[in-house]
């Protein structure tokens, strides 16, 4: 009575990730495996890591080994200036039109005869891009005028706060050519004798 009742008890299927009815399949025909089969695989395993230990490395050490960068990689944004230190962005706000993600602030001013700061009537006072909303389209590039504004190598943009993606213009303003450096400087001490943008407009260098 008590072994019916255990018969009972045992499920139809002892196995329990295959459905009623399903087959068991067969065991491989063929060679059972053996001593000397395992000592051929594990041969052959040894064969592939040997291979592969005279093979090239192609780990870069990053980030002390850096791989080539392709010369149309689009990274970090750059402000440009004409040879003779003028910037190039005349405020148009092409750039932030273009922009699919909005993320470009361009605020213009008037450029005076006692302060110049591009050959054009307007410069950008503000000129932010919030990194963080940047698909790097480069969009803003293409539709520059002036071609002002440039997407450069640099994609290390790693930071610690998300106030520090808002890329302010100074952050994005390429530096002074060191001749004109070299002026404002003199200038600034006393001993310069010529302006620091000199060159007139429509000779400015591209
Ligand atoms: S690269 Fe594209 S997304 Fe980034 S600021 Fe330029 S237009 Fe906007
Ligand atoms: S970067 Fe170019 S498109 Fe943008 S505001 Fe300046 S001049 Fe205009």
């Amino acid at each position: 009575m008590a072994d019916e009742e255990t018969k009972q008890d045992q499920p139809d299927n002892p196995t329990p990730l295959r459905r009623p009815g399903e087959g068991v399949p067969p065991p491989p025909q063929g060679e059972r495996p053996g001593v000397v089969s395992d000592v051929v695989a594990l041969g052959a395993g040894l064969k592939t890591t040997l291979q592969e230990f005279f093979r090239p490395v192609v780990t870069t050490m990053y980030p002390e080994d850096k791989t080539p960068r392709s010369e149309r990689y689009r990274g970090r944004h750059y402000l440009r200036r004409y040879d003779n230190g003028l910037e190039r962005c005349i405020g148009c706000e092409l750039c932030a039109a273009a922009c699919p993600v909005g993320c470009i602030l361009v605020v213009a001013a008037e450029n005076t005869d006692e302060k110049r700061v591009s050959p054009g009537e307007r410069y950008a006072k503000t000129y932010e891009i919030n990194m963080l909303r940047c698909i790097f389209c480069g969009y803003c590039e293409d539709a520059c005028p002036v071609q002002a504004i440039v997407l450069g190598p640099e994609y290390e943009l790693s930071d610690t706060s998300r106030e520090k993606f808002i890329y302010t213009k100074e952050r994005l303003l390429e530096p002074l050519p060191p001749d004109v450096q070299a002026r404002l400087n003199d200038k600034a001490s006393g001993t310069g004798t010529t302006p620091p943008h000199a060159d007139p407009p429509h000779r400015a260098g591209r």
